[in-house]
């Protein structure tokens, strides 16, 4: 049988003398793994098209097990995040952490359009870091909530009542924000600035497209990251949060 697909490509890895699997997130069925029959060799074509943080058409032949490539059509190089190593850094950060929390052939349009969103976002920064954070974060933010993992940002996890300007905390196992007067019963919490909930609460609110006008500052992002990172690892289930 033969399938077509449009891809981002993840991941390659090299096994064999000549061959790879590439690991690529398609619109069609979700994460997939695939095989490149012979894709090192000097003269192949095919390897060109298939270079991870790349958009392309991927045409698969498959009767059983994983299946082949037999054809790809670039679409997208996205080839100013290529040339920057900050870029590529972020990028690829993200690709791991799909890896992750990701199952295999679990499809997603929702989530294939924001990852394509966020590639063509990125490819448009210079070299401006905290656009480049801002985004990476929104998308991350955008996919968790995507796979189930919805944040309270609105009101207290404990006592439900709407949050207020005031010294609130977030806990990862309740899934949300603790307020001032609930914050004691839970043990394993980080304090959160009134400023990183309004973030988050944009970043689940808007396009991912528009989320490069914001303006954050450096102390923000730090906190967000921890969050997040905190929220990762709970999703994939480490317990640990890191
Ligand atoms: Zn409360």
């Amino acid at each position: 049988m033969d399938y077509k697909y449009q891809g981002i490509i993840l991941n390659k890895r090299d096994i064999g003398e000549v061959d790879r699997i590439y690991t690529i997130y398609t619109l069609e069925g979700g994460k997939i793994r695939i095989l490149g029959k012979g894709v090192r060799k000097p003269n192949a074509k095919l390897a060109g098209n298939l270079e991870p943080i790349t958009k392309a058409e991927i045409f698969v032949s498959r009767n059983r097990g994983m299946g082949k490539i037999t054809g790809s059509i670039a679409i997208n190089n996205f080839s100013n995040i290529k040339t920057n190593l900050d870029l590529i850094t972020k990028v690829f950060y993200v690709f791991k952490l799909l890896a992750k929390i990701i199952s295999e052939e679990e499809k997603d349009e929702k989530v294939f359009n924001l990852l394509e969103k966020y590639l063509s976002g990125m490819n448009k920064l210079s070299q401006d870091e905290n656009k480049a954070d801002i985004l990476t974060l929104g998308l991350l933010f955008k996919i968790l909530d995507e796979m189930g993992y919805r944040l309270e940002v609105e009101k207290c996890v404990y006592c439900e009542k709407k949050l207020l300007l005031e010294n609130n905390y977030f806990s990862v196992s309740r899934g949300g924000i603790l307020c001032h007067n609930c914050h004691s019963f839970e043990q394993k919490k980080i304090i959160v600035s009134n400023e990183s909930i309004k973030l988050i609460r944009i970043f689940l609110q808007n396009k991912i497209e528009n989320l490069v006008k914001l303006k954050v500052s450096q102390a923000d992002i730090n906190q967000l990251k921890l969050i997040l990172n905190e929220a990762t690892g709970w999703f994939v289930g480490d317990g640990t949060g890191s």
